[in-house]
């Protein structure tokens, strides 16, 4: 297998292709301290793209309930078992080294593990039948998209159970929300294990799609993703996914830009939480890392606040999906799902710096792409004590741009209040 450079990992790693880098990445970062399951999302992309005959068990989209729920059932326990049994196998950890991180380029250390497809290829040999250590699910675990909702774990039998407060920094009894959808992965498993080559990766936007026409349904995407989001239709016979609402990404939905601006997808559009911020980010062709672009939204949030961190980053896709870990959560858990940068995470959002607040506010400000941000200083509204340290809000005003330069989108940290005039008082 040729090495490709994964700089989530800090570290080359075999791939079966050679590396080859689109000129931008769709990318996304969720606020998962806000997600309030209101599943508007799962719907905006089913109601869009998956309401046919056949589809009827695909969200391609979906916001699970975690530790217990997943779509489909079981998907991450699933793959994480079979990884530790291999690991166990080579007598081999799973460690991440966190002394050899370095700022931006290695930001989590190096994975001193094995991804899914070093381990696909050290269990079966190079010409093996799996390219990725992976499995297809059953029929009966993608009934459920939402299985166990609001399904809480924790202190089981122990003394007050359910009567003591929460309280930070862990909660005794504790769920999240994760919301999930195709990662577009740098590396992709799906697009590696296609015997067709009906998968491909777009250039100019870093997209993975499946060839409709190309496609057999022979089911090694389902197989190899190790967030299982290809999914087969059956009355097609081929395999489909996210698309990434690449319409949207090209600007061609006349319907809300007609003068053809990039538009974020429908599932981030209709983030009712405002937890979604959703962009493009320059890649270097060279090492496929992120080129250094500072008041990109998506790439401060990720390489300079670095509080949005890779779903299972250890797999090996490089996913291009981003998270902010849930502050409550226990810091064990939240490290197996998001790797090692989750206790800085926490922190730096727990106690956010000035310009971290003001561009958390852009998540949902607009529906076009934001490309760059200004933050405009405004006066102190508030002043209080976070773990001990003294901390200061300010009303400061975030100013987004889209592609060509153009302000589209103008927030302020303090929602404005507005009151109606009495004789509007009662109507819309
Ligand atoms: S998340 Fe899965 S389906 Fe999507 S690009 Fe990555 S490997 Fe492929
Ligand atoms: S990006 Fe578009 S196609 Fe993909 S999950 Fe969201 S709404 Fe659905
Ligand atoms: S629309 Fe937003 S808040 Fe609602 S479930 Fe989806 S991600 Fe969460």
């Amino acid at each position: 297998m040729p090495d490709v450079y994964n700089w989530q990992l800090g570290r080359k790693m075999g791939y079966p292709y050679e590396e080859a880098h689109p000129e931008w990445q769709f990318a996304f970062v969720f606020n998962i301290n806000r997600c309030i399951a209101c599943q508007t999302c799962t719907m905006a992309c089913k109601s869009t793209w998956t309401f046919s005959r056949g589809q009827e068990y695909m969200w391609w989209n979906n916001v699970e309930t975690k530790p217990y729920g997943g779509y489909p059932q079981f998907w991450d326990a699933k793959i994480l078992r079979l990884l530790d049994e291999e690991h166990q196998r080579q007598e081999k950890g799973m460690a991440w080294d966190s002394a050899q991180k370095d700022g931006s380029k290695r930001p989590y250390g190096v994975y001193q593990g094995m991804t899914i497809f070093e381990a696909a290829e050290k269990r079966n040999g190079p010409e093996g039948h799996q390219v990725a250590l992976g499995y297809i699910p059953s029929d009966d675990e993608w009934r459920f998209p939402n299985i166990y909702e609001d399904t809480a774990t924790g202190q089981k039998g122990a003394p007050g159970r359910w009567g003591d407060p929460a309280k930070l920094p862990e909660h005794g009894t504790w769920f999240f929300y994760l919301q999930r959808l195709c990662n577009h992965c740098t590396y992709p498993a799906c697009l590696a294990a296609c015997p067709r080559k009906a998968i491909y990766k777009r250039k100019e936007d870093g997209i993975v799609l499946i060839d409709q026409e190309r496609c057999r349904g022979y089911r090694k995407c389902v197989e190899a993703c190790p967030y299982k989001k290809p999914m087969y239709r059956a009355t097609t016979r081929v395999t489909e996914k996210c698309i990434a609402c690449y319409p949207r990404i090209e600007g061609k939905d006349p319907h809300v830009t007609p003068d053809g601006a990039p538009i974020e997808t429908r599932c981030m559009a209709a983030c009712v939480g405002k937890i979604r911020v959703q962009g493009l980010v320059r890649i270097d062709p060279k090492t496929g890392d992120w080129v250094e672009d500072r008041y990109n939204p998506i790439y401060f949030l990720v390489k300079v606040a670095k509080v949005g961190l890779p779903l299972y980053p250890q797999f090996g896709t490089e996913p291009n999906g981003y998270y902010i870990p849930p502050r409550w959560v226990p810091r064990p858990y939240l490290r197996q799902m998001f790797g090692p940068g989750v206790d800085e995470a926490i922190e730096k959002y727990a106690a956010p710096s000035r310009e971290l607040l003001a561009v958390i506010q852009l998540c949902r400000a607009t529906q076009e792409i934001i490309f760059k941000y200004e933050v405009v200083e405004g006066k102190k509204v508030f002043e209080t004590a976070i773990q001990g340290k003294n901390w200061e809000m300010f009303n400061d005003t975030v100013i987004g741009y889209g592609k060509d330069g153009k302000e589209i989108a103008r927030v302020t940290v303090e929602e404005p209040i507005y009151v109606r005039p009495a004789k509007h008082s009662n109507s819309i």
